[in-house]
């Protein structure tokens, strides 16, 4: 497995030098809106230290990722009255993933209302307001 790189684009928004809509974050980990929602309220969540993916993290590094999913994933679903969350989570570009940080996605689902395509572009209104429901909820 390559090395962690710090200069990956969730590395860059944790150092805020590229901007991102953050709608939770403790000493450990960071939830902010992904920028091309499959699902109203797309948020992801991040660890604050370095990891690639879930191959390399510490159970340290697990717990507290978990810990944020668990709470924006019940904030997310209160802030859209869902019917469910869908967690996601890819390791390696084998395995689907695109930006080598240790992420989890959280996306509130709807009964029948299945996930928009990947690599589509939210719009940025949209996403702050949604950032907003969630925060309220928390
Ligand atoms: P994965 O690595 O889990 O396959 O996907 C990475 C996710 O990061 C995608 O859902 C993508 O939309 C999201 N993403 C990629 N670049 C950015 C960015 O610059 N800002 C934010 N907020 N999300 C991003």
């Amino acid at each position: 497995m390559s090395a962690y790189d710090s200069d990956n684009i969730f590395a860059k928004i944790l150092r805020d030098e590229i901007p991102s809509t953050r709608v939770y974050e403790d000493d450990d980990t960071l939830a902010f809106m992904d920028i091309m929602p499959r699902a109203d309220g797309h948020l992801l969540v991040i660890p604050k230290t370095p990891c690639r993916n879930l191959l390399d993290a510490t159970p340290a590094q697990l717990e507290a990722v978990m810990r944020t999913v668990q709470k924006l994933a019940q904030a997310s679903k209160a802030a859209f009255d869902a019917d469910g969350v869908t967690i996601q989570q890819f390791n390696e570009a084998a395995g689907g993933q695109e930006v080598f940080h240790l992420h989890f996605h959280v996306l509130p689902r709807h009964e029948g209302v299945p996930l928009r395509p990947a690599g589509q572009m939210g719009d940025m209104d949209a996403i702050a307001q949604h950032a907003e429901k969630i925060r309220a909820a928390l």
